[in-house]
């Protein structure tokens, strides 16, 4: 049995780690390398404490992996321990459900009084309430797929980049096999892991499944009086500002959200413009007084890509047989990539398991024909989108729509 796996993000690696030495396992790459578009712009941060409860159980699972990731791993960092604090300005219950959730699984969630006890970047900020986490971990995406490379190539999976999968070819309603920029290859199972491209290789098949790529920017501070590797990486979640240590200064984003849908081809990391780069400023200066003025030197902007309730899209397709998807990993595919491989690659191998329903994440659930995006990160100001505005999903459009 041969599986085709398009593309090799953190989402089709952990696919064709788990996969590799079950069947053939043929990795497709738009670009020279893997790992080229968002699984090398994040901000590296493992969260836990979410608002979604499938998204903290695929992070829960990656997080415990990550705790010991095994033989693939040795001498790479995939990620450290530097705990997390999450605030909240406006609304204190914004993460109840999510603390009871994580306590309820064994983890340790502290509220704090005072965030700069643990934080002193947070000193002076007027949160009203503040959650710190003490075991979470800060990831280094680059580490995480080295290790699932390494034992791809072990297990016997085979890695082609710069193949660019044009179309999915099905023959009777199911899937066999791709046509590439290399030529055609047979399949018998096709697996969806095209991030941002994703819906736009679906929908050439007739397949009505919205994902939105929405574009994020991330920017440097240079070297900080208060920035250590342990530092806790601190959101305020409700605002959407986060900060995160990065060699001697910060890495931040005001969290600005626009709809982005990329051309075909490799290419989705994008320069900082000037909106963006006002509201991290704005926000910093709010609500981190006491980094003082920093300067925000260099950044880069790249692609988070959703479904409408922002929920993974992980499974057998309903209407293609033979096609699956590990998409819509969207500002959470570092945190839950790993466990989002293992869902996946048990369900294609007849397993089931007991910490994801399948129903939740499926690719072919009902969808909002309405949908809130947040331009400005604010929790409080999100702009509807809608999925029958064809403009949204046209390849180019920027963040004009
Ligand atoms: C600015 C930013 C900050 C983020 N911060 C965090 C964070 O702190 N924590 C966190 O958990 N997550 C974060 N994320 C999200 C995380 O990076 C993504 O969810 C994750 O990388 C998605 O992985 P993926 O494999 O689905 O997509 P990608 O990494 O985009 O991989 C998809 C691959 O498919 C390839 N491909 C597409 N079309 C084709 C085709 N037709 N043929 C062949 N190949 C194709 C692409 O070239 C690409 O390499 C952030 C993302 C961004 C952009």
């Amino acid at each position: 049995m041969r599986t085709v796996i398009i593309g090799a993000g953190l989402a089709g690696c952990s696919v064709a780690w788990r996969l590799a030495g079950e069947g053939e396992v043929v990795l497709l790459e738009q670009a020279l390398q893997p790992g080229a578009e968002a699984s090398s712009q994040n901000a590296g941060m493992i969260r836990r404490l979410g608002e979604d409860p499938y998204e903290r159980a695929l992070a829960i699972r990656t997080a415990a992996f990550l705790a010991d990731p095994g033989e693939d791993w040795a001498g790479l960092t995939p990620s450290v321990v530097t705990g997390a604090l999450l605030g909240l300005a406006h609304d204190p219950d914004h993460l109840s459900d999510a603390v009871a959730h994580l306590r309820a699984s064994g983890i340790t969630v502290e509220r704090l009084e005072d965030a700069a006890e643990v934080a002193p970047a947070m000193a002076g900020s007027r949160l009203i309430r503040s959650w710190y986490v003490p075991d979470e971990r800060l990831a280094d995406a680059w580490q995480i797929l080295s290790g699932l490379l390494r034992g791809i190539r072990r297990r016997g999976g085979v890695i082609r980049c710069g193949v660019s999968v044009q179309r999915i070819i099905t023959q009777g309603g199911a899937v066999v096999g791709v046509e590439t920029s290399a030529g055609r290859i047979g399949a018998d199972r096709v697996v969806l892991a095209a991030g941002a491209w994703s819906g736009q290789l679906a929908a050439a098949l007739g397949l009505a499944r919205p994902l939105i790529p929405l574009r994020r920017t991330l920017l440097h501070i240079p070297a900080h009086p208060l920035s250590r590797p342990d530092h806790p990486w601190c959101w305020v979640d409700d605002v959407g500002i986060y900060i995160r240590p990065e060699s001697d200064g910060w890495l931040t984003s005001g969290c600005d959200e626009a709809v982005d849908p990329p051309l075909p081809g490799p290419g989705s990391q994008g320069l900082v413009e000037s909106v963006p780069r006002a509201l991290a400023m704005d926000k910093i200066a709010r609500h981190f007084p006491a980094l003082g003025a920093v300067r925000l030197s260099t950044g880069w902007s790249g692609l988070r890509t959703f479904a409408p309730d922002r929920r993974p899209v992980l499974g057998a397709d309903g209407e293609v047989a033979g096609l699956w998807w590990a998409a819509g990993l969207g500002g959470f595919g570092v945190t839950c990539g790993i466990a989002a491989g293992e869902a996946v690659a048990a369900w294609m191998q007849g397993q089931t398991i007991d910490w994801l329903d399948p129903e939740g994440v499926s690719p072919s659930r009902r969808y909002l024909s309405r949908w809130p995006i947040r331009p400005t990160g604010a929790l409080s100001r999100p702009r509807l989108i809608s999925g029958t505005d064809q403009r949204l999903f046209a390849p180019g459009v920027g963040s004009t729509v």
